[in-house]
């Protein structure tokens, strides 16, 4: 089964990076006690970098560096990511929903003409958000820098 996550407050840039390769993860600036307990309780591996925390919930993974980079490295090397391009930003950044294809003919008011003439106009919409996404200079960006990570 697909590993899923919850990042604890000091893990968001972490979190954000999970989302861009396509893994559900939840993060919050802020939880309250039960919160990561019951996000475990539903399967979801915490990623933690305290000590505490890793030795209350038997099923979390130890993020040792402060660096994103060799964060997202570590990952791979215990197993719990495994890199599949085809996977990559298929979620909203921001709300960690899967997102779905737009009818491009509903969508003309929220992206700009040129992208939606495009080919092929694959834009996706996040439902929770209602954000627009489209294969544009930010996404290259992001994907040149997973790809420079040697993912
Ligand atoms: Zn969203």
């Amino acid at each position: 089964m697909e590993a899923r996550f919850i990042a604890d407050s000091t893990l968001g840039r972490l979190a954000k990076w999970l989302r861009v390769m396509g893994y559900d993860t939840i993060y919050q600036s802020f939880y309250k006690t039960d919160d990561i307990t019951e996000f475990v309780r539903e399967g979801r591996i915490l990623l933690s970098r305290q000590q505490a925390a890793i030795t209350h919930y038997p099923s979390s993974l130890m993020i040792r560096s402060d660096h994103l980079e060799a964060q997202l490295h570590e990952m791979k090397h215990m197993g719990a990511i495994t890199p599949d391009k085809s996977r990559w930003f298929s979620r909203c950044l921001i709300c960690n929903m899967p997102l779905e294809v737009a009818d491009t003919t509903v969508v003309l008011q929220n992206v700009p003409e040129h992208v939606i003439y495009q080919s092929p106009p694959v834009i996706q919409f996040c439902p929770s958000c209602n954000r627009h996404f489209w294969p544009g200079s930010h996404r290259e960006r992001m994907k040149k820098q997973l790809e420079e990570w040697g993912f």
